[in-house]
């Protein structure tokens, strides 16, 4: 089969089988083509819950597809390809932030959407990269446990320096592994690119950065700018997407190191078997889970 014979194939079978495809903006360009949803984690889980399908297949990561399954408890959601996860989402468990919690009586706990389900039913709020300031700022605790990014809680801290934030260290190794001199570098040889780059960057790649928001931002600034020539200091795949969207502008990724390998475990075969039935994992929370994770998910769209 070719790409495009498969592509058309899903295509039937999606339609045959009333299945709703989502896909990250981080996956490959063949699978964005085949999908009736296209962005980042949250927005994607909101597109589901209003989707008329009942069966919904996420190519992305298991959190993403953990996320539309608290949204749509109702609905049968598989992850694409089992083995993708997501480090960030993995790096702290219930049981250890549960112990961490004891050491900051005195702190709400704010965690990022790339979390695990069952981590959520013991935070306060979750957050994600757009909404992140916005809720913080609202919060009456003064004081805000921020977990698991220490880049992201730096960059909030920076925005919103009323409260007090205690960070741990964890975040994405995709993201934190483009350096100062990665950036220092490609400014030199792009001089006249505008630098964008997402909150999950170090504090000192942000602070060059021409612009500074969540991918979606960070699409719509670039394709919204007068300017030719961009840095784009996220997952690399967005440069790319970008060069299909605007193919009279440039873009170059900020780092060859901004490839996640676990976005790219998801493959235009995987999305054939998830949507004839015969791939993908079926996602399964305890209702617990589900209550818990909704309640925090709740409260961000409450503030947010
Ligand atoms: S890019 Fe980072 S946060 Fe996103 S899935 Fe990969 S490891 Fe997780």
């Amino acid at each position: 089969m070719t790409v495009a014979e498969m592509q058309n194939e899903i295509m039937r079978l999606k339609a045959e089988r009333d299945v709703c495809i989502l896909a990250h903006c981080y996956q490959a360009q063949d699978i964005l083509e085949v999908a009736d949803y296209v962005g980042d984690s949250y927005g994607l889980s909101v597109q589901a819950a209003k989707a008329k399908q009942q069966t919904v297949v996420m190519c992305g990561v298991r959190f993403m597809a953990e996320t539309v399954k608290i949204l749509s408890p109702e609905k049968t959601v598989y992850l694409a390809n089992a083995m993708a996860g997501c480090p960030m989402a993995e790096q702290m468990d219930k049981d250890y932030i549960a112990e961490v919690k004891k050491q900051y009586p005195d702190h709400a706990v704010v965690c990022y959407i790339n979390t695990t389900a069952a981590l959520k039913t013991i935070c306060d709020v979750c957050v994600t990269s757009s909404s992140a300031v916005k809720i913080i700022r609202k919060l009456e605790n003064p004081n805000i446990l921020f977990i698991p990014d220490c880049n992201l809680g730096d960059y909030v801290q920076k925005q919103v320096p009323e409260k007090h934030l205690t960070l741990l260290k964890g975040g994405c190794p995709t993201h934190a592994g483009v350096s100062e001199q990665d950036t220092l570098s490609m400014k030199t040889l792009h001089p006249n690119a505008l630098l964008l780059v997402h909150p999950e960057c170090r504090p000192e790649v942000v602070a060059q950065a021409d612009f500074v928001g969540s991918t979606s931002a960070i699409m719509e600034y670039a394709k919204r700018s007068d300017a030719k020539e961009f840095l784009i200091g996220t997952e690399m795949s967005i440069a790319e997407h970008l060069r299909y969207e605007c193919p009279e502008k440039r873009f170059y990724p900020l780092a060859k190191r901004l490839l996640c390998v676990n976005m790219k475990c998801t493959t235009l075969p995987d999305v054939l078997a998830a949507v004839s039935g015969e791939g993908g994992e079926r996602i399964e929370l305890p209702e617990d889970v589900l209550t818990g994770a909704r309640r925090c998910i709740d409260k961000m769209i409450e503030l947010g």
